[in-house]
């Protein structure tokens, strides 16, 4: 589903209450409309940001292994810190860490089928990242975390060149990416 770039307007979940922890990609074409749309989420200077070559195939890929340690290791300082609970996963198109981690197929053209493939992989990734974040949250509460504070939601976009936004998973109930 498709979300406005820079106003609250078409945002299919509710407002974040709290802080956040974004996501992103390091693509510097994208890091101005990024911030325009987190200023769209009213959440200018409420989220902290890490920042991945490929966003969540970043975190997930298995080339660096360490990576997915160091953004867990963020995740529990931004809870712990600022309370954060939304993480905002912003994946991208024309991705070229996609094609670095996972090969020349997975760059996409500009056909409608080769937009939905392209869609179809950023979603995997984001929501292969979203589950593992609820275990790590899981994980945390079983070992005696206060369940308000280790109670996160996840939501994962996709941002295209121009840096129109869409959808990719929200968790909430009765919203649908
Ligand atoms: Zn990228």
């Amino acid at each position: 589903m498709e979300v406005h770039r820079r106003t609250p307007e078409r945002r299919p979940y509710p407002p974040a209450r709290y802080n956040a922890l974004l996501l992103s990609c390091m693509d510097l074409r994208l890091i101005d409309d990024i911030v325009d749309f987190m200023e769209g989420d009213n959440m200018s200077n409420r989220y902290d940001q890490l920042v991945f070559a490929g966003a969540a195939l970043g975190v997930m890929q298995p080339k660096h292994a360490a990576w997915r340690d160091v953004f867990f290791q963020h995740l529990d300082i931004a809870v712990q810190l600022h309370g954060i609970r939304d993480v905002y996963i912003i994946e991208h198109r024309n991705c070229g860490a996609y094609a670095h981690f996972l090969g020349p197929s997975f760059q996409y053209d500009d056909t409608p089928a080769g937009q939905i493939a392209e869609e179809d992989e950023h979603r995997k990734h984001a929501m292969s990242l979203a589950a593992a974040i609820e275990e790590h949250c899981a994980r945390r509460c079983d070992e005696g975390g206060d369940r308000d504070l280790w109670s996160i939601r996840v939501r994962c976009f996709l941002m295209d060149l121009r840096g129109s936004v869409r959808l990719l998973t929200t968790e909430e109930p009765g919203y649908e990416a």
